[in-house]
């Protein structure tokens, strides 16, 4: 049997295709795709301003892929971190972050990850698979069924898994995300964050630069980088930042460098001038996230007055660093807790 073709992976022009190929009208497309990204309905029988005929045949050759709510955990903050099931049994989890004036989705690219970045749980457990571009897309159409008002207001790419190791279908999920035709989320309000895959950014910088670029550094020199994050024996800071000054952006526009502060590994008075000095001629700005523990960890959170300081001494030094508040921290959905099992 052919493999039947995935609505929620389509742009608008390759739908129209699609839809000619079954030889029906173009407009058609939009009916369907208006059903399946406006309505967040999969099954072809429902779309009861298509004929019958076409609704059988569409069922015949096409799918609409739908991710299962298997579980939810709901935090003290208010985050909500959700556990999908996929068609194949696996599953991936995705975080919606409330606040005042906006409301964040944190979408999963990958099931697991091949990175194996060492204070990282969803590097733990390994790769299992990538993830389809309507299973990125449906995160999004699902948590808008999920959540209070449907409020979801910007996207970032930074759950389980390495986006730009699974460069073509989150190529191809950017597309989809933002086709003007269904309006699910603008450029602007997306960011994808990278451990530093530095081909995945050459090509996303020709590609589809229209979206916020994040990396997570976590550490100022190689030495330290490489015992905290294998990906940098491939890709160096040096050809890391070397990629970054590729990365079109808009004028008056930052970079976003994640670093994780792990107590006594990197977050010391002297990483604190390093940082500012490795820095100092990019266009970027520090997001800083302490480090969240799990059972059995072998980090350690810094302290309070330990983030504070370093804080204190980079942005004396002209850096702009942003202390950033992991949410979900209660219900094991903060940066680098995701490991898409039930826990
Ligand atoms: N693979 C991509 C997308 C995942 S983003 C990337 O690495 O950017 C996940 C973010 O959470 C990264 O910035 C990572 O550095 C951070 N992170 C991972 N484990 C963490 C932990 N235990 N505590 C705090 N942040 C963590």
């Amino acid at each position: 049997m052919n493999k039947k073709t995935d609505i929620k992976g389509l742009t608008s022009a390759e739908t129209i295709s699609f839809i000619q190929s079954l030889n029906e009208k173009p407009f058609r497309a939009k009916q369907i795709r208006q059903w399946v990204f406006d309505r967040g309905i999969s099954d072809f029988s429902e779309m009861t301003n298509l004929s019958k005929t076409f609704r059988e045949r569409l069922a015949d050759t096409a799918n609409v892929t739908e991710l299962e709510e298997a579980d939810r955990k709901v935090s003290s903050d208010g985050s909500i971190k959700f556990l999908f099931r996929l068609h194949d049994g696996k599953t991936i989890e995705s975080v919606w972050m409330p606040e005042e004036n906006r409301a964040t989705l944190c979408v999963s690219t990958q099931v697991g990850c091949k990175l194996a970045c060492g204070f990282c749980m969803t590097g733990e457990g390994g790769f299992e698979r990538q993830l389809s571009t309507a299973e990125i897309v449906d995160q999004l159409i699902q948590a808008r069924k999920l959540v209070p008002g449907g409020r979801v207001t910007n996207i970032v790419f930074m759950g389980m898994g390495e986006p730009l190791d699974n460069y073509d279908n989150v190529l191809q999920a950017l597309k989809v995300l933002t086709e003007p035709d269904c309006g699910l989320m603008g450029a602007r309000k997306i960011t994808l964050s990278t451990a530093g895959v530095v081909p995945g950014i050459l090509l996303l910088a020709k590609d589809f630069s229209k979206i916020k670029l994040a990396v997570s550094l976590n550490a100022a020199d190689d030495a330290t980088r490489n015992k905290l994050m294998p990906i940098n024996k491939k890709h160096p800071i040096a050809e890391l930042f070397w990629a970054l000054k590729k990365w079109p952006l808009p004028k008056g526009r930052l970079l976003t460098l994640e670093y994780v502060l792990i107590a006594g590994i990197n977050d010391s008075d002297d990483d604190a001038k390093k940082l500012s000095k490795l820095c100092s001629d990019m266009p970027v700005k520090i997001n800083l996230i302490p480090y969240n523990s799990a059972s059995g960890a072998q980090y350690k959170s810094p302290s309070k007055k330990r983030v504070d300081t370093f804080m204190k001494i980079a942005s004396g030094r002209g850096l702009i660093v942003l202390p950033r508040a992991s949410r979900g921290q209660d219900i094991m959905a903060a940066c680098g807790q995701l490991r898409g099992k039930r826990s």
